[in-house]
């Protein structure tokens, strides 16, 4: 056995409070040890040069790096062995930053913990059994979820590289909430002219088949092989027959009667609709909820809306249909929902009803709105203004004490276009602190000031209803003093959370959640699209509160992992996995329970259990419960980490 050791300084993160010579002296003693060196950087060229020079020369067999944690740099050093022709996996690494430097000030406690987690590492590298990958072919498709404009950049980007792509969307369109804008900030581009045109290249691309009002129903697979059911929810109109000409719902008993939800309830339309009129596909959806039809199976003597039909396109008969498909690569683009503010009751939204949503506002900006456009709140064009920032976002009580990102932007773009509006409006905006953080946003900002918006720092702390008026009281932090506003209209900055519909399908693909509820990338700064389970990306909004810039760049870089992966006809799979000894197994099935990734598949006819390696991540649960002992770890065997465990006891 000859074990090289080589021990990184990390700049001074480490060197600063651990003796680097004191460790290289104690480590080198051990009898396993055939070389000990150290380097600044050991994760640079010549770091793992030192090493791969050392395994040519020396004859090294094993070897320990004793540096940061193996989250940052254990791919980088098992690349770097296996070029010099070592199993990679007889690579071992000591985390002597995280767990030693970075939290301990007694230079001397440091370096004696810092030795004894390098001489750990060394006992367990010295019982390391090389390990190979096995080859898993690949399906050379793709799954999107979710139709925003997430998903469909992501769809095109993969779509134009040359490969299938099947984007599942809920909703009877595509477009998610940039659908619902009239105008972007900081630009104040029109919403509609940037993403319609990406919507109709969807519909229309040879390689995307686009599967709106469905729903993914069941995954099963793992990295390269996904199969994939989705529920097509039946829309009672045939859309190969319809052609979006709207007679059913001008016809529609219902019609202007059901809240639009696209609307946010503040418009409304019929139990037959199209969710707004640049929907893609534009083609109609029957409401089950509320069509008379469905419900009650009588619409008067007959329903008008297959009267009004000349393409007799409405099939009140139709069901809904199971898709099966294979794909290799999946990625979540499920967005957010707007938080709900009936929870922050100090502000009356749904008392009032001159308290508001930012995305009911947004409704109200755009030209096939509610108002067609016009600035006109229940009738009336408001002419004092406050928005409060901040509702659902930065708030412990609530538990979002995140920064939602978007909402010090997008109030600043509607008291713009409010004003744009409304010369003469009289706008304050209530702010807690301004975040103009992206590119031309401090610029946007200043821009409002300009046009006569005014800020002022304070929480508000209520909203309430003094003779038919608003008022809404709040105290300015900077001034430490309480102040009253009247308003005709109340905008709350609502704050994103992660969308309800994404649960499921967290659940499908084991996704982990961060301390904001939205869904966990593998590292927040080195791998922002991946997630820990092989194969499944993440874009938008599901990842995080984010912009539509950053929402597309993020989109674009999850298609270029997927293409990456899609492009090679195998993919190697981490040998690090649990294994039954079929001998010892006594089939309790304990372990069946305990996997958080469905690995394992009961053999009725032998009475035990059996584990899909290519599902299998290795999180050893199933190894840590066996009464029976009889799962092991591959690299996580017993007798590894028990002695790791005796060298610090
Ligand atoms: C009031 C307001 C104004 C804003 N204005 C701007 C602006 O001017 N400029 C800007 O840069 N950003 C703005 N934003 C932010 C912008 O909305 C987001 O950056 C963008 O919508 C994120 O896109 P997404 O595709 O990730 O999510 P979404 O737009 O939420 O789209 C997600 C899609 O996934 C679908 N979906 C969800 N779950 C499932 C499922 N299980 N199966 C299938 N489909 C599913 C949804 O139906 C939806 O279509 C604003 C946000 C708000 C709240």
């Amino acid at each position: 056995m000859k074990i090289g050791v080589y021990v990184c300084h990390c700049g001074v993160n480490i060197s600063n409070t651990v003796d680097v010579q004191k460790v290289i002296s104690e480590v080198s003693a051990l009898p396993t040890v055939a070389v000990c060196r150290d380097y600044q950087y050991m994760c640079s060229d010549p770091g793992q040069e030192m090493i791969a020079k050392d395994i040519r020369e020396l004859g090294l067999d094993r070897v320990v790096v004793a540096a940061c944690s193996p989250r940052m740099h254990e791919p980088t050093f098992r690349g770097a062995v296996e070029a010099a022709g070592m199993n990679p996996y007889c690579f071992e690494m000591a985390n002597i930053r995280e767990q030693c430097s970075w939290v301990h000030e007694d230079k001397e406690q440091a370096t004696r913990k810092a030795a004894d987690l390098v001489k750990s590492s060394v006992a367990r590298a010295a019982l390391l059994e090389p390990l190979n990958s096995t080859e898993v072919p690949v399906t050379h498709a793709a799954l999107v979820i979710g139709g925003g404009i997430a998903g469909i950049q992501t769809a095109l980007d993969i779509a134009n590289s040359g490969y299938p792509v099947y984007l599942v969307e809920k909703d009877p369109s595509i477009g998610g909430h940039m659908a619902q804008f009239d105008k972007t900030f900081p630009t104040l581009d029109c919403a509609a002219c940037i993403l319609t045109p990406k919507m109709v290249d969807v519909a229309r691309h040879p390689n995307i088949e686009l599967l709106t009002y469905s729903e993914v129903e069941s995954i099963e697979g793992s990295v390269g092989n996904f199969h994939v059911r989705i529920r097509k929810k039946p829309r009672y109109v045939n859309v190969s027959l319809c052609t979006g000409c709207g007679s059913c719902a001008t016809a529609c008993r219902l019609v202007g009667r059901i809240p639009s939800e696209f609307d946010m309830g503040l418009g409304k339309r019929g139990a037959i609709y199209v969710p707004f009129p640049q929907a893609v596909p534009l083609r109609y959806t029957i409401d089950p909820e509320k069509c008379l039809m469905l419900k009650h199976g009588k619409c008067g003597t007959s329903p008008k809306c297959v009267d009004a039909c000349d393409r007799d396109a409405i099939d009140f008969s139709m069901t809904e249909e199971i898709l099966e498909v294979d794909v290799g690569a999946i990625v979540v683009a499920t967005g957010y929902k707007e938080f709900d503010p009936t929870i922050k009751r100090e502000y009356k939204y749904g008392t009032f009803k001159n308290v508001m949503t930012g995305l009911e506002l947004e409704r109200i900006f755009a030209p096939s709105g509610p108002t067609g456009g016009k600035a006109l709140i229940n009738g009336k064009v408001p002419k004092k203004i406050v928005f409060v920032s901040c509702v659902g976002s930065r708030d412990k009580r609530i538990g979002n004490p995140y920064c939602s990102r978007v909402c010090c932007m997008y109030i600043a773009k509607q008291a713009h276009l409010l004003k744009e509006k409304i010369p003469d409006a009289d706008i304050t905006v209530m702010y807690t602190d301004m975040r103009a953080f992206g590119k031309g946003y401090e610029e946007f900002y200043e821009r409002v000031q300009k046009e006569g918006i005014k800020y002022r720092r304070g929480n508000a702390a209520e909203v309430y209803e003094e003779d038919g008026v608003l008022h809404v009281r709040a105290e300015d932090t900077l001034m430490g003093e309480p102040y009253e506003l009247e308003a005709d209209l109340v905008v709350l900055g609502t704050g994103l959370e992660p969308s309800d519909a994404a649960d499921a399908i967290g659940h499908m693909l084991h996704l982990s959640r961060s301390a904001d509820k939205f869904f966990l990338e593998a590292h927040p700064k080195l791998r922002p699209v991946d997630t820990v389970i092989d194969g499944v990306f993440l874009a938008g909004a599901a990842q995080g509160p984010k912009d539509i810039p950053d929402t597309v760049a993020q989109a674009s870089g999850a298609a270029s992992h997927v293409v990456n992966l899609l492009s090679k006809d195998v993919i190697l799979a981490e040998p690090i996995v649990a294994e039954v000894n079929t001998d010892v197994c006594a089939g309790c099935r304990i372990c069946e329970i305990l996997c958080p990734y469905d690995a394992h598949a009961f053999d009725e006819e032998r009475n035990v259990m059996t584990i899909n390696k290519a599902i299998c991540k290795g999180c050893g649960s199933c190894a840590a419960a066996c009464p029976s002992g009889a799962i092991a770890m591959n690299h996580f065997r017993d007798s590894q980490i028990v002695a790791q465990i005796l060298e610090v006891i």
